[in-house]
């Protein structure tokens, strides 16, 4: 049987190993650490790009198609595991939208329904100053939970016969002139038929010896976490660079800050004032609900947020799914096609061209 080596367990690593797993290989995921607790456990689970009108067609055929491929995928991590990972369809309000009338023309044009707020009868109200003339409603964004995904996808692969290494680190990739011959760990040399690196901000890192890393970087997120009733906010809100993002549960987060810090996972006080200026302005009411914790995570960011999906130039059994930047867990199922096509030959709705992997001229060395 095929086997294959996947180096980093975040959302990207383990839905590509269910995949392939799925597809017949025999397949092991190297993790550094635990999986799922970095960027895929610290992001806001809302499923779409944040303003879809802003990305270029190469960044909305991953989203839109991992947005087809999502209430799918919720449902079959669900039976696999037992875990349900709250997928729900709550829409979200843009509020202050610059250049409304593009914004809508563009929506009309790809397909992604919004209607101008104040025609839209929500469910329920919207907080104060949620309403205005520059306000769209798409009501097709969906969320789900992060942590629950994680714990869901690990589930599902450990039982689809994945095997798994966690604390183990890849620390260097061994070749020849044509192949990945082996991948060194602290806990011994581990080979396979074919490698591939879904290490998220840290694949430069893991690739760097090589000279051939994709430009890939890491750009530090922070969120807050409120306890409210349940039913207080309907729906994602975002307004200007930052957004509320409501759970089932009550929960309401409050994100995100973009920072370009290096591979510090620290959380700031200036975030967090940043953070909690936001949602006080948006949602008064949050000053009387719990702050629960802030937290920070590191994206793999991309040039234009344009993953990297492919095999290696030279070596022919190297390959990375890495670089989803913002919008990893929306792209996942999408991502995963996209590398069984590239690995596989199997048929992907989406033109993999433009993921190919590019090399960047230097890349960063650091942990
Ligand atoms: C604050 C914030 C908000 C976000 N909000 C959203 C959102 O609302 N919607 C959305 O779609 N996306 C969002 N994202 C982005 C999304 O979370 C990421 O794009 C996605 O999680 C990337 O997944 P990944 O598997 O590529 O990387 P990661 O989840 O970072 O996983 C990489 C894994 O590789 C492991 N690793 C690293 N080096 C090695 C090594 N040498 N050997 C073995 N393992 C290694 C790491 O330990 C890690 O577990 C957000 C991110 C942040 C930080």
């Amino acid at each position: 049987m095929t086997s294959c080596l996947i180096l980093g367990g975040g959302i990207n690593g383990l839905l590509s190993a269910l995949l392939l797993r799925q597809a017949g290989l025999e397949v092991c995921v190297l993790e550094r650490g635990d999986t799922g607790r970095e960027s895929s456990w610290a992001g806001a689970g809302v499923l779409s790009l944040l303003l879809p009108w802003n990305y270029g067609p190469e960044v909305n055929a991953l989203a839109q198609r991992g947005r087809a491929l999502w209430p799918e995928w919720a449902d079959r991590l669900k039976v696999a595991s037992g875990v349900d990972c709250e997928y729900l369809a709550c829409g979200m309000a843009v509020l202050a939208v610059e250049q409304l009338e593009a914004a809508l023309a563009w929506c009309a044009e790809y397909g992604e329904v919004a209607v101008p707020l104040t025609e839209f009868p929500l469910p329920q109200p919207l907080p104060p100053g949620g309403r205005g003339e520059n306000a769209l409603w798409l009501p097709n964004v969906a969320q789900a939970r992060n942590p629950r995904i994680m714990q869901a996808l690990r589930s599902a692969a450990l039982r689809a016969g994945v095997v798994l290494h966690e604390h183990t680190p890849a620390t260097r990739l061994l070749t020849d002139s044509a192949r990945v011959t082996g991948v060194e760990t602290p806990n011994g040399l581990f080979s396979a038929d074919s490698v591939v690196v879904t290490a998220g901000a840290w694949t430069g890192n893991l690739l760097a010896e090589l000279g051939d890393a994709p430009e890939i970087t890491p750009v530090r997120g922070q969120i807050m976490l409120f306890k409210a009733e349940p039913g207080l906010l309907p729906c994602v809100v975002y307004q200007r660079g930052h957004y509320l993002v409501p759970r089932a549960d009550g929960h309401i987060l409050v994100g995100s800050t973009l920072e370009n810090v290096g591979f510090d996972q620290t959380t700031t006080a200036h975030a967090r004032t940043e953070l909690l200026n936001f949602a006080y302005s948006l949602m008064p009411a949050l000053r009387q609900a719990e702050i629960v914790t802030q937290w920070a995570g590191l994206r793999p960011g991309s040039p234009g947020n344009v993953p990297t999906i492919d095999r290696h130039p030279t070596l022919e059994n190297l390959y990375v799914n890495s670089g989803h930047f913002r919008y990893g867990v929306t792209m996942a199922p999408a991502a995963g096609e996209v590398l069984l096509h590239r690995m596989l030959g199997t048929k992907v709705p989406v033109d993999s061209a433009p993921y190919a992997w590019i090399t960047k001229p230097s890349s960063p060395l650091q942990s």
